[in-house]
């Protein structure tokens, strides 16, 4: 009777360790990738980087525009002939629209970073839809283009996402993971982010920076290096959607 008791009590614990185990693995992957992810990557609604034997990547740059980072990178990006894709968040294009009509006016492309960058996990599907399509009349209002490309906050996937996209024609632009440098962190120097970038650097990549956090500074210093040393060794900087257009 006294070992029933026992066996019970420890298969319980058992159990509440085992669905405790179970649900910490689910919420990390989930947040590290979604579990449909590769099956996008097939239909191409979703590119993290395209198959090409040509020299040639997408710099792209999240969370401005910036008043002071984004004209700075402009500058540089200017310098070096390049071409880039800023993800520009709603509110701040709406405070900035002589930026965006400069981006526009320099060859580059601007694609959607959503409003607000709220947590999509929090938002429900309409919300989301509402941040997505007011951004993309924004940019269309203070540039022109017709925007193509969305980049999901947080890099936020679902399938309810994944079909609100497909309705509006927008491309889902991930980024290639081994190309993440952080760059936004607090106190990453130039040197760091440039290193990691030129030492990881393959053809067809999708390179994520960002312009519009605290640490902007540093990677429009990072940039400069980057185009100076990779264009020494033949690459070419594209916008993400030239480039998804080689990769076919
Ligand atoms: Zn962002």
């Amino acid at each position: 009777m006294v070992i029933l008791t026992i066996r019970k009590r420890t298969a319980g614990l058992g159990l509440v360790f085992i669905l405790a185990l179970m649900v910490l693995g689910i919420s990390s992957y989930t947040m590290a990738k979604h579990p449909n992810m590769d099956n996008w990557k097939k239909e191409r609604i979703l590119i993290d980087k395209v198959e090409t034997d040509k020299n040639v990547v997408a710099l792209t740059f999240d969370d401005g525009p910036h008043p002071q980072f984004t004209p700075a990178l402009l500058d540089v990006l200017k310098k070096h002939d390049a071409r880039a894709t800023f993800f520009v968040m709603g509110n701040k294009a709406e405070a900035h629209p002589r930026i965006l009509k400069r981006m526009a006016a320099e060859g580059h492309e601007i694609g959607n970073h959503s409003y607000s960058h709220p947590d999509f996990n929090k938002l429900k599907k309409e919300a989301q839809l509402e941040e997505i399509n007011k951004t993309t009349a924004i940019i269309k209002k203070h540039s022109g283009q017709n925007v193509a490309l969305l980049r999901p906050p947080g890099g936020y996937l679902s399938y309810d996402l994944i079909e609100m996209s497909k309705k509006q024609n927008l491309i889902i632009a991930y980024w290639t993971y081994q190309q993440d440098s952080k760059d936004w962190r607090n106190g990453t120097k130039p040197s760091t982010i440039s290193g990691h970038i030129i030492k990881n650097i393959q053809p067809g990549q999708v390179i994520i920076m960002h312009d519009g956090c605290p640490n902007g500074m540093a990677t429009v210093q990072a940039v400069d290096t980057i185009l100076t040393h990779l264009q020494k060794e033949g690459y070419t900087f594209v916008t993400m959607s030239e480039l998804i257009k080689i990769g076919k």
